[in-house]
């Protein structure tokens, strides 16, 4: 039997399914497509949503994340803080009264969230975001906590990349101006996690340094984290070979007291480490979230950090228990991505797409993933603070409402396209923005 044949025959056997529309779908929307959306629009806004993956916080608050943007780094357009749909924001959250940010109307703004926060002293402030917005609960990707987010509505996810570079980074911090930032930066992550772990220096031993990894990952469930993030697309490419553990360990006991490693010395030390931390995801149940998009930063190469890269550990299945999530869903080619989702373990996070894009672009993606593998995507805003006056609060808002309106019109079309069935449209709608997300870590919230 050749395979048309037998995707046919299964097509019948399924038979009249209520969430297929009856006919054969229709490659153009219908005139009926603005009053689904009308429809469907104040349906999906009152879905409490979990946010995949945001940056909650302070704007002078360095633990936001635990890296920082490269100086003097290019912005796209919708992403710059000029970008006049943020005058929306402030409006819709704080009844700002103004239609621009000048240094005098700015100062309102200030004042009036100082005001807020003393209405509503410590974690209460942000809570009061989260209920403007209708967001449930918020991944909190941050170096570290902050003791004025809410640990019941925010879900610590910490970064572990600085495992990767433990030796002399001379080299690895001059590649360029970005690396200069970066790099140090993970250093001083690293020694953060020494310091919780009350190692004043590095083991002499490998088996050591591997233990003190566990330690610091089991710790930081302790503490309540729900996942595990690299960003290391940012810092090398994310091609990762499979050394056998004795090459890793003669290079770490060769490099660790100061000497500089090869370039080609250290990438296979790391390739070791980062699969070692993707099988203890697996181990502990603690999900590996992986940056898969461009990033921010002019020396930010793309093609050396193609989403596609990680399929030979994606596809691995030595780690069929560790649950994926590429966190922006490999933007921009998330038109890849979606296949990567063919793994039962691994899952797309939409945010970032959603502030870069406008949302008549940002649909196209929503419908594409909606149309292939509804049940492995997930929403979230990438929401970061713009600057001492525009914080997280209007990030949030933008990744929000750009979310909840493209995915209404991806749905409507989909709709009016004869694909799916209005209700069906609104059990996608859930499983998006709440429940696909929230049910990866069940059991493991507050
Ligand atoms: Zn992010």
């Amino acid at each position: 039997m050749n395979q048309p044949c037998r995707v046919g025959c299964l097509l019948l056997m399924l038979g009249p399914i209520s969430y297929f529309a009856a006919t054969q779908a229709r490659p153009f929307p219908g005139p009926d497509v603005k009053q689904i959306y009308d429809r469907l629009l104040p349906q999906i806004e009152k879905i409490p949503a979990f946010d995949h993956h945001a940056h909650p916080g302070y704007a002078d608050d360095p633990d936001i994340d635990a890296m920082a943007a490269p100086p003097d780094a290019s912005l796209p357009l919708r992403t710059r803080d000029d970008n006049p749909e943020l005058v929306d924001a402030a409006k819709a959250l704080f009844g700002y009264p103004y239609t621009d940010f000048s240094p005098e109307h700015a100062k309102w703004l200030i004042d009036k969230k100082a005001e807020l926060r003393k209405q509503h002293p410590g974690a209460a402030y942000f809570d009061s975001i989260l209920d403007k917005l209708n967001l449930e609960t918020s991944v909190a990707n941050r170096a570290m906590m902050a003791d004025y987010l809410d640990p019941k509505r925010f879900l610590w996810v910490f970064f572990a990349d600085s495992f990767m570079w433990p030796f002399n980074n001379e080299h690895e911090t001059a590649r360029n101006p970005d690396e200069g930032v970066f790099i140090p930066l993970q250093e001083k992550m690293l020694h953060r996690w020494m310091q919780q772990e009350n190692i004043p220096k590095l083991p002499v031993k490998f088996s050591d340094y591997l233990e003190f990894i566990v330690r610091v990952l089991a710790d930081n469930q302790k503490k309540g984290a729900i996942a595990m993030k690299f960003e290391v697309a940012y810092f090398r490419p994310t091609t990762f070979s499979d050394p056998p553990r004795t090459q890793a360990e003669d290079i770490y006991q060769r490099y660790v007291s100061g000497a500089v490693p090869s370039e080609q010395e250290y990438r296979i030390f790391q390739d070791y480490i980062f699969r070692f931390l993707v099988g203890l995801g697996g181990r502990l149940h603690l999900p590996v979230h992986i940056h898969s998009a461009v990033g921010i930063g002019d020396y930010f190469n793309l093609s050396q950090s193609n989403i596609m890269n990680l399929e030979s550990v994606l596809r691995d299945p030595r780690y069929h228990s560790t649950t994926f999530v590429m966190i922006h869903g490999g933007y921009p080619l998330e038109r890849e991505a979606i296949w990567l989702a063919a793994m039962k373990n691994v899952y797309l996070d939409s945010s970032f797409g959603e502030l870069v894009q406008y949302p008549s672009a940002f649909k196209q993606t929503l419908k594409m993933w909606l149309e292939t593998f509804p049940d492995k995507i997930t929403f979230g805003t990438d929401c970061f603070p713009y600057n001492q006056v525009l914080g997280a609060e209007e990030s949030y808002w933008l990744g929000v409402q750009s979310s909840r309106t493209a995915l209404a019109a991806a749905l409507a079309e989909m709709v009016s396209e004869g694909e799916i069935t209005e209700s069906r449209a609104l059990e996608l709608a859930h499983g998006y923005l709440h429940d696909t997300a929230a049910k990866l870590y069940e059991g493991r919230m507050h």
